[in-house]
């Protein structure tokens, strides 16, 4: 059995419709369970069309009717699919518009219609050209959450109740991503994207061979391939080296989402449905290809605050108030370095950061620097080989790129630093031509 998940864009018209239901048959011989996000633009126009029923308009509500009509209509499929759905979606606005109710309940009941009916129109879809199928509700076949809107757990016994259902199954099961439901048969979601959880889930109750995340580009590349063009698609990669990656740039899937599937060593492959013939990249627990560098990474938008004081970094307790502030006020703090009389720290750009200095004011001085990017470069094969940081320093040395922050970890899978902004794309062209191409 593979567990093959197609995002939003895959599915954006029956054009799409019609491509991944010939890649499904492709593969067929291998058992496909399909896990599908709603159609393209689906969920944030029902998120929008809640606001918009307290104010007694219906626009986005129109909008997602004409878009799923059009799509049964140029798939030849009966108009009445999905009537059932778009009903009880148009009751339930109508209610709001009287209520004005704004619960996370609500929202995610609202915002799970697009799985509901694209699922639908899949199934039938693959049905009517000799694929035998149905669709299905997650929550209907054994994904049950605790009922926390909007960022649900998944419960205990959903596996052996999805397995026990799936596994009886003769025809492909289209099943809707997103979420699942809870004791009281309430929609729950998992955050926005929680499609490739779904997956990642149902692939580790069936101990899928694969999981396969269909999207809209060749896998996860080198470097981002609008300021490089020679970036490629990394073949093959660790969880670590993705989860170095996502963090800082690669925005192809969130490794935390598939994290059920490592967990149980199922390998996860990103394909583009755009392109099927190509391999694209496949992540493991563990691999052996450990090459020196897989990719570069960045992040612009960076400010450095550094904090100094004269009397400090011995003190013990220092750090630790330093970075209360930072939570206090709920900044998520990326890069750390330290000196005998500095502790750097980067944020995201942010203008407001009067409260932070105000809070530290009696300890040390903050000096505050917006617009620099951090870069990171990434790869497992840099453990135990010296001179990956001299060349990689040395290259940036040639460019004139000045290094204003560096950090490293022990498990030496990747070496960041700060740079100014505006020297990002050189800092990265050059760095990609030396040691990846
Ligand atoms: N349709 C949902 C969203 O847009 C879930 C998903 O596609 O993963 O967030
Ligand atoms: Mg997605």
């Amino acid at each position: 059995m593979i567990v093959m998940k197609f995002g939003g864009s895959s599915v954006k018209d029956a054009e799409m419709f019609r491509q991944v239901a010939s890649i499904i048959k492709d593969r067929i011989e291998q058992k496909p369970v399909i896990v599908l996000s709603a159609v393209k633009g689906t969920t944030d126009s029902l998120i929008a069309s809640i606001k918009e029923a307290t104010e007694g308009k219906f626009d986005s509500y129109t909008s997602i009717v004409e878009n799923h009509t059009k799509i049964l209509e140029d798939l030849g499929l009966p108009q009445d699919l999905v009537k059932e759905e778009l009903d009880e979606l148009k009751k339930a606005l109508e209610v709001i518009e009287k209520t004005k109710e704004e619960s996370k309940k609500l929202l995610d009941y609202i915002s799970y219609f697009g799985e509901r009916m694209s699922t639908k129109i899949l199934a039938a879809h693959l049905d009517s050209t000799q694929t035998s199928s149905k669709s299905y509700i997650s929550g209907d076949i054994g994904l049950k959450t605790d009922s926390n809107f909007g960022d649900a757990t998944m419960l205990s016994g959903s596996f052996e109740k999805m397995n026990e259902n799936i596994s009886k199954m003769d025809h492909v099961p289209v099943i809707t991503g997103f979420g699942g439901k809870d004791e009281n048969g309430e929609f729950t979601t998992f955050q926005r994207g929680g499609s490739d959880y779904v997956a990642a889930l149902i692939g580790s109750a069936v101990d899928a061979k694969e999981i396969q995340i269909w999207t809209d580009v060749n896998g996860i590349m080198t470097a981002n391939p609008q300021v490089v063009k020679n970036a490629k698609t990394i073949p093959i990669l660790s969880f670590k080296e993705a989860s170095e990656l996502a963090y800082f740039g690669a925005k192809v899937l969130h490794p935390k989402t598939i994290l059920p599937a490592i967990e149980k060593s199922i390998p996860v492959l990103v394909l583009n449905t755009f392109e099927p013939d190509n391999t694209g990249s496949k992540i493991v627990k563990e691999t052996e290809h450990k090459e020196i560098i897989k990719a570069i990474s960045y992040k612009k938008g960076i400010t450095v605050i550094s904090v100094e004081s004269t009397r400090m970094l011995n003190a013990h307790g220092y750090l630790a108030k330093i970075f209360e502030a930072f939570s206090k006020h709920g900044k998520s703090v990326d890069m750390i370095s330290t000196s005998e009389v500095d502790v750097s720290i980067t944020i995201d750009n942010d203008e407001n950061l009067d409260l932070i200095a105000e809070e530290l004011k009696d300890i040390a001085n903050i000096e505050v620097k917006n617009n620099k990017a951090i870069m990171y470069v990434v790869g497992e094969g840099m453990k135990h080989r010296p001179g990956t940081a001299g060349k990689i320093f040395e290259i940036l040395g040639k460019q004139d790129v000045n290094v204003e922050m560096i950090s490293q970890c022990f498990d030496e899978i990747s070496i960041g630093f700060v740079i100014d902004q505006e020297l990002t794309e050189k800092a990265l062209s050059a760095l990609h031509q030396e040691v990846l191409e």
